[in-house]
């Protein structure tokens, strides 16, 4: 178990670092350069950043994508799945067969002293898919056409009893020192806002919204109506008023949409929430933490929707992600992506400017530099964000990024990495995990973490 004096630096390992590069190589990395004190293993997920390797190289391991469709890394066992349409769904392929994560990576743990973290993402629509999985098909969401979506319904009793039996299974049949919940995914409003098909209208959340009096028939209706204006299908330019006067008017017109808003958020919320009942229930000495989504610390309407103070009663510790210099060009696609809907009339810059005095974030740099990355102090910031929200004394645990690979992200430096630690020590943090995974991250990069942690905490931190 954790020893609660110790400052946390969790060490996220994708399952293809284990099989390139073996337990101990990864092991010692993660706690003789990075000063690690715990490895966060993805124990399941279909998301190339939570399994894959980068497509460009980081100086170890294997170079480029294997391209496995991902499922479950450890052993499952198909007696907690009976009576459900999909299985545990172990990861196959000659990458990954015989790999249990967990079982592997125990006793070299162990031996170091470092606590073992299983990691599992709510499904999200970061790329993966789960066309391979037998009986995923029948969980997805129904969008306002009736048409098949795109990722499973949070309202669909199946889907919440696979998450359960996945985490019994987990629980039951392996040792760990604690489980991190990744909380990544928003409600049909801001599907539509962004311009995306939404859901989900299937005859389980036919039931969920009756039972709140919301008639979702009308609400599809709504939907149809905002979407096939965004899409182009009905020319907007013919009409009198701009699009931001539509979309309140469709909202006078059909106020189910925000009730419906909340009452998906309200299902999908509670979805944690169970999940953080059930581990307690399985295993109450063992911390069962969530992490939050980058969006909640830019986007008005979720920081509005998502209640930090509940989640002290759901939740053992924080894993907030902020990636200071991914968030920048995060933040600016967003911003013009809005410019280009909701906020239409109005410039990227200018929606930029407008996000962020709603969320109050006042940062040193503006669109378009922001581009280059926010500055380390955006750490700080989110750190005291989350602290200042929550009811009670809850660890919160900075999720840096270490040489985050996506598209506008700029290069990851040392000093870069140094001056996130720090400012996660400044905001208060209990700790930070290095992001998003350790086959993404340079060894510099990676003893820049435990530099800046055995300067800033100390040698025995
Ligand atoms: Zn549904």
């Amino acid at each position: 178990m954790q020893d609660q004096g110790k400052w946390f630096v969790g060490m996220q390992i994708n399952p293809v670092s284990l099989a390139d590069e073996g337990v101990d190589v990864v092991l010692d990395a993660a706690q003789e350069k990075a000063a690690a004190t715990a490895a966060v293993v993805t124990v399941h997920t279909f998301n190339p950043e939570l399994m894959e390797r980068p497509a460009e190289y980081s100086g170890h391991g294997v170079r480029g994508p294997h391209g496995n469709s991902g499922g479950t890394f450890v052993t499952t066992h198909d007696e907690y799945y009976r009576g459900l349409p999909v299985s545990g769904f172990r990861a196959s392929g000659s990458l990954f067969d015989g790999l249990d994560v967990l079982d592997a990576v125990g006793p070299g743990a162990r031996s170091r002293g470092l606590d073992l973290y299983g990691y599992m993402l709510e499904t999200t629509s970061t790329g993966g898919t789960q066309t391979h999985v037998p009986g995923f098909s029948r969980l997805l969401e129904i969008d306002p056409w009736g048409r098949v979506g795109q990722l499973p319904c949070v309202n669909n009793p199946d889907y919440r009893l696979w998450k359960r039996s996945l985490l019994t299974d987990f629980y039951a049949t392996h040792d760990f020192d604690g489980f991190a919940w990744g909380v990544e995914r928003w409600g049909p409003l801001h599907r539509a806002l962004m311009g995306e098909s939404v859901g989900c209208f299937c005859p389980y959340c036919k039931e969920v919204a009756a039972a709140d009096g919301i008639d979702l028939d009308r609400t599809a209706t709504a939907y149809r109506a905002v979407l096939e204006t965004m899409w182009g299908q009905v020319d907007s330019s013919t009409e009198r008023d701009g699009f931001a006067l539509r979309m309140i008017d469709g909202l006078l017109q059909y106020p189910e949409v925000l009730a419906w808003e909340r009452s998906w958020t309200r299902a999908y919320l509670g979805l944690h929430r169970e999940m953080y009942g059930l581990a307690k229930w399985l295993a109450p000495d063992r911390p069962f933490g969530l992490g939050l989504w980058h969006y909640y610390f830019i986007d008005p309407l979720l920081r509005t929707e998502w209640n930090a103070w509940d989640w002290t009663r759901s939740a053992d510790f924080l894993r907030p992600i902020l990636y200071h210099l991914a968030e920048g060009h995060r933040i600016q696609d967003f911003a013009t992506k809005l410019s280009q809907g909701p906020l239409t009339g109005a410039t990227p810059e200018e929606a930029c400017s407008w996000l962020m005095r709603m969320v109050g974030l006042d940062l040193d740099v503006k669109f378009p530099a922001m581009g280059d990355g926010l500055p380390a102090d955006y750490v700080r910031t989110g750190v005291e964000i989350v602290r200042n929200s929550l009811a009670g004394d809850l660890p919160v645990y900075a999720a840096i990024g270490v040489d985050i690979r996506e598209k506008g992200c700029p290069a990851t430096t040392p000093e870069d990495v140094e001056a996130a630690v720090e400012a996660a020590v400044d905001g208060g943090a209990a700790g930070i995990t290095a992001s998003r995974n350790y086959a993404e991250m340079t060894m510099p990069n990676l003893e820049a973490v435990g530099t800046a942690v055995r300067r800033l905490r100390g040698a025995g931190a």
